[in-house]
């Protein structure tokens, strides 16, 4: 039996966190799992060995680093987290081995700062789980078929986690955090948020795609595909977390039969244009987002009308898109620093209502949706970015979220 953990930064950032550490990887080997750790860097944006901080020191010392050479510095975070919990165990007296990504066996593509994995050779772990030894893998990171070092991008250690787990047959990934699992919202924005009992993988990488930050939603859908459970749960208290497993087995376990909602997301920094279209132009609108898509511009909120559209860009592209505007002869109105709220649930396919209920608690509490969009399981409303907390506190409420089971 072979089970995966992963912990992330802040799990890792103190002796303190680190003890329970210890304590987690005890406990599982006591039960007799072989144990695969996956870890973060150590820390977050400040402390030495941290990604943002390296990524600070990127920005100050080093421009015109190439891509290579900045996915080797940054894959380092993880690589002295690795060794570090590599030497505490071995004080515990429970041998281990650490290994680099690439050592693993996880192989990408050739993307510096964003590769994605191509397979996964547990060989080398195999060999080592066979001696009876923890092995402890640097997470984040891969090698190319040539070797090459490159890093996987945001929560990149979520995903070597799950792509280990899925290569390995394990019995579950546990990823570890500094919550109790995954909420019914972020409880850094809702005080009342729950902790989930049980989730299926569609839902969390709904909520994973909106925002949610508990876990990424790449190393989801490695586990989904796989038919790996993962179980995201808390590295402070030995509470059993969420389990993150198939609809039905979810639904089985969970007792629900059809929840409408199961939780909130969040994304910020979304900027709303408005672009009146000539109406004996029909051309007009196609040019727009065409320029759009050429430029590398990705568009959300999309509300096409024969007097024009209405549409939403992430922050950074905001300038770039209406430069682009201008250029073709359109005067775009925009909104800057606007949020997209999202609520989620497999069940809400059909319900009727549930718009009616999302706009009653915003208007209640007086906060302007500025437009909406929904899918079959997920509804968004876009509103300004200081009425996001407001809105996410009514929503869990008049969905009734803390009382979820
Ligand atoms: P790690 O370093 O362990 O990977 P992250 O910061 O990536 O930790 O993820 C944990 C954080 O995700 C929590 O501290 C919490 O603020 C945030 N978060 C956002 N949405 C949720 C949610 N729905 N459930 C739990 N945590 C959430
Ligand atoms: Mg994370």
């Amino acid at each position: 039996m072979i089970k995966v953990q992963k912990f992330g930064g802040t799990s890792l950032s103190d002796e303190q966190s680190r003890r329970n550490v210890l304590r987690h990887i005890s406990r599982e080997r006591a039960s007799g799992a072989g144990l695969v750790v996956v870890v973060s860097a150590m820390g977050r944006r400040g402390e030495p060995y941290a990604t943002d901080t390296l990524l600070d020191w990127i920005e100050q010392n080093g421009r015109s680093l190439p891509d290579r050479e900045k996915d080797m510095l940054l894959s380092c975070g993880e690589l002295i987290s690795a060794a570090t919990l590599c030497s505490l165990l071995n004080r515990e007296g429970i041998p281990s081995v650490a290994l680099t990504g690439g050592q693993a066996g996880i192989v990408t593509d050739g993307r510096f700062g964003s590769a994605r994995i191509a397979k996964v050779d547990p060989s080398r772990v195999r060999e080592y789980l066979a001696d009876d030894k923890v092995v402890v893998v640097a997470g984040f990171q891969g090698a190319t078929e040539d070797g090459e070092i490159t890093t996987l991008g945001r929560g990149g250690s979520d995903t070597s986690a799950a792509a280990l787990g899925a290569a390995l047959e394990a019995e579950v990934v546990d990823i570890y955090t500094d919550v109790e699992g995954i909420l019914t919202a972020d409880p850094r924005l809702v005080g009342e948020a729950r902790p989930l009992a049980v989730v299926s993988y569609e839902e969390i990488c709904n909520m994973a795609y909106n925002g949610a930050k508990v876990i990424h939603p790449r190393a989801v859908e490695i586990a989904m595909r796989a038919g790996v459970p993962i179980r995201v749960r808390s590295t402070f208290s030995d509470g059993e977390g969420t389990l993150v497993t198939r609809a039905d087995l979810a639904r089985e376990k969970s007792g629900w039969i059809d929840r409408t909602v199961t939780g909130l997301a969040h994304v910020r920094g979304v900027t709303q244009l408005a672009v009146r279209t000539p109406e004996d132009d029909p051309d007009a609108q196609l040019r727009v987002f065409r320029a759009m898509a050429v430029n590398g511009i990705s568009v959300d909120f999309i509300n096409v009308t024969p007097a024009g559209i209405l549409y939403t860009v992430g922050e950074p592209d905001a300038e770039l898109a209406v430069r682009l505007l201008r250029e073709m002869g359109f005067e775009p109105r925009t909104q800057a620093r606007c949020a997209k709220v999202a609520v989620i649930g497999g069940g809400m396919n059909g319900e009727p209502g549930v718009m009616a209920k999302i706009v009653e608690a915003l208007t209640e509490r007086n906060i302007p949706i500025l437009q909406s969009a929904d899918s079959n399981a997920t509804i968004w409303v876009l509103v300004s970015e200081e009425d996001m907390a407001p809105a996410l506190q009514a929503l869990h409420a008049a969905f009734a979220l803390h009382r979820t089971p």
